[in-house]
């Protein structure tokens, strides 16, 4: 059986996409870094899908841990065929009174924990028999901008850099493919007031937010389109068309 690490899979959009894969047949590893309890029950509804699956805490932000999360998830496993690098931050504040300490923490944690699992998962990629794959979650803020969190855009911004590099870089063995989701009903979107939500929603033509499991359809589609590689799927209702 193959099997995905999904970071950052505790909540929200990793959760969605733990479960589609679960579904599908993967083994997974469920990555949280503070909601364990979450995780858990993420992993126990995977298992009713006939599936393994481990729960490892890790901030994968640190190579370390990074490391770690891909090692337990091999050693469960057998190898690792298929890394969704999901984790991510997002804050409110505009530039003025961001610092460049908080700057960092967002581009750590939304950057540089793809760069971290990606490195610690690709000698299993590279031997997976399972066409192996590496999806990277950016925003349709990277192709928008965003006054109040040019942080966050610029993090989700360099994701879709670093997916065309490693698509090059790890090409044919390893596709590698980016997701920039619109606006999706998660905790990370629930501080609108019911202003905002009119506002947003009037700027999509589905006239809906989309629901986790529109990303974990997209991130499905990626794992599996063979002759995809270094591109970006846009899912975001129509609010951004290229
Ligand atoms: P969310 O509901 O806030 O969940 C974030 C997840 O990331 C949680 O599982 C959290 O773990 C985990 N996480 C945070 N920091 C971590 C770290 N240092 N190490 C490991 N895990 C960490 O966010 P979401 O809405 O599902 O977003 C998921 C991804 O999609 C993010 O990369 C986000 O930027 C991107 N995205 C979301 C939207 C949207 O509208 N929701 C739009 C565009 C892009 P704990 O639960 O343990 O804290």
């Amino acid at each position: 059986m193959a099997s995905a690490v999904i970071t950052g899979s505790s909540r929200g959009l990793g959760r969605a996409i733990a479960l589609r894969f679960a579904r599908d047949g993967y083994d997974i590893a469920v990555n949280y870094h503070s909601n364990e309890q979450q995780a858990e029950t993420v992993a126990a509804r995977a298992r009713e899908h006939g599936v393994e699956a481990v729960v490892v805490g890790a901030d994968v932000s640190a190579y370390d841990a990074a490391e770690r999360l891909v090692e337990t998830a091999a050693d469960a496993f057998g190898g690792v065929d298929h890394l969704v690098n999901n984790a991510g931050i997002d804050q409110h504040v505009y530039t003025e009174s961001l610092s460049p300490e908080d700057f960092d923490r967002v581009s750590d944690v939304n950057v540089n924990s793809a760069f971290n699992c990606t490195k610690a998962a690709l000698g299993y990629l590279r031997e997976s028999a399972d066409e192996p794959s590496v999806v990277n979650l950016s925003s349709i803020l990277a192709f928008t901008g965003a006054p109040i969190e040019c942080h966050y855009a610029a993090s989700k911004g360099a994701l879709v850099s670093l997916t065309k590099s490693h698509a090059r870089d790890f090409a044919p063995e390893i596709r590698v493919n980016a997701i920039a989701p619109g606006h999706i009903e998660t905790d990370m979107t629930a501080d609108r007031t019911e202003a905002e939500k009119q506002e947003e929603l009037a700027a999509i033509p589905r006239d809906r937010y989309g629901q986790p499991e529109d990303i974990a359809e997209a991130a499905a589609y990626l794992r599996d389109a063979g002759f995809v590689t270094g591109e970006t799927l846009h899912v975001n209702g129509g609010e951004r068309m290229e």
